[in-house]
């Protein structure tokens, strides 16, 4: 099953059907994308009764943040050693954990204004939380994950280095900063095709002349600390709540790790994809 936010309302997406969930389920189940998470196993019995491709066509513009308003946000810094060498940081011993303030989450194909001249990309797997808890054992994680989607955690380097310690959470959560989607994914829909601990994770640059560069392109079985140990080692500290999600982490290749350095101009767009998850698009547009 995929779980979408289709113009503020919760839909089981198709590649190009909606099927808007509270009018499916004759108003059982809430309109608002992140209620779900509050009575996940009961959703996902009824969805499971369900053909989405019985809904209506939609835009990928129309597409909100597939998680709209997560109760907590965690964001892991350097989780993968290629990244952290690039960055010229040392490998953590423990998850390095910053936020991206919810104000700046967006859709799957949005526009994103330049802040500054050094904005950055970070493509990312975001797992989603289905049901919370403390104390959440590494081998019982998976249970308490909804499913995963894309995110891009892009960054104003000159913002998050502002000052020592650096300042991760607000120079990532400028508006449009945090897009996730298209899609929250269930497990059981990725493991048709896909290895939930071995997806291929990259992105794209399109310029505004219509040629194009790879910019990353990793696994996520190379990250430091995987999503089961994020789990366990989060939930060892705070609760996790239905519905938090957690950005793992980025492979290298942004344009911090460049020599020189690289940003992202106004005409430019970043592709993001991940194997079974489909992709999201971010125009760079400059400042009004
Ligand atoms: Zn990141």
């Amino acid at each position: 099953m995929r779980i979408a936010n289709l113009s503020g309302r919760l839909v089981l997406l198709t590649d190009d059907r909606a099927l808007d969930v509270e009018s499916a389920s004759a108003g059982r189940f809430a309109s608002h994308p992140q209620a779900v998470y509050e009575v996940w196993d009961d959703f996902v019995a009824w969805a499971a009764t369900q053909d989405a491709s019985e809904g209506v066509a939609y835009d990928a513009r129309q597409l909100g943040p597939a998680v709209p308003r997560p109760p907590q946000v965690f964001a892991i810094g350097l989780n993968y050693a290629s990244h952290a060498g690039e960055s010229g940081l040392s490998v953590p011993e423990n998850p390095m954990v910053f936020t991206k303030f919810v104000s700046s989450f967006a859709g799957a194909d949005v526009d994103v204004e330049l802040t500054g001249d050094t904005v950055d990309w970070e493509v990312e797997l975001v797992a989603v939380i289905g049901k919370g808890g403390r104390d959440i054992a590494e081998s019982d994680a998976w249970d308490h994950i909804a499913g995963l989607t894309i995110g891009q955690d892009i960054s104003d380097r000159t913002v998050q280095f502002w000052g020592d310690p650096s300042q991760f959470s607000i120079g990532k959560s400028l508006k449009n900063f945090a897009p996730i989607g298209p899609a929250v994914v269930t497990l059981d829909e990725l493991a048709q095709g896909s290895d939930r601990s071995d997806l291929a994770i990259g992105c794209t640059l399109t310029r505004a002349d219509g040629t194009t560069e790879v910019l990353q392109n990793g696994r996520t079985r190379h990250m430091i600390f995987p999503i089961p140990t994020l789990v366990a080692r989060l939930s060892a500290l705070v609760e996790l709540l239905p519905g938090d999600v957690i950005f793992t982490g980025t492979p290298d290749g942004v344009g911090l790790g460049r020599n020189p350095r690289v940003y992202l101009e106004a005409g430019q767009t970043v592709t993001s994809e991940i194997e079974g998850l489909g992709s999201i698009r971010q125009r760079f547009v400059a400042k009004a």
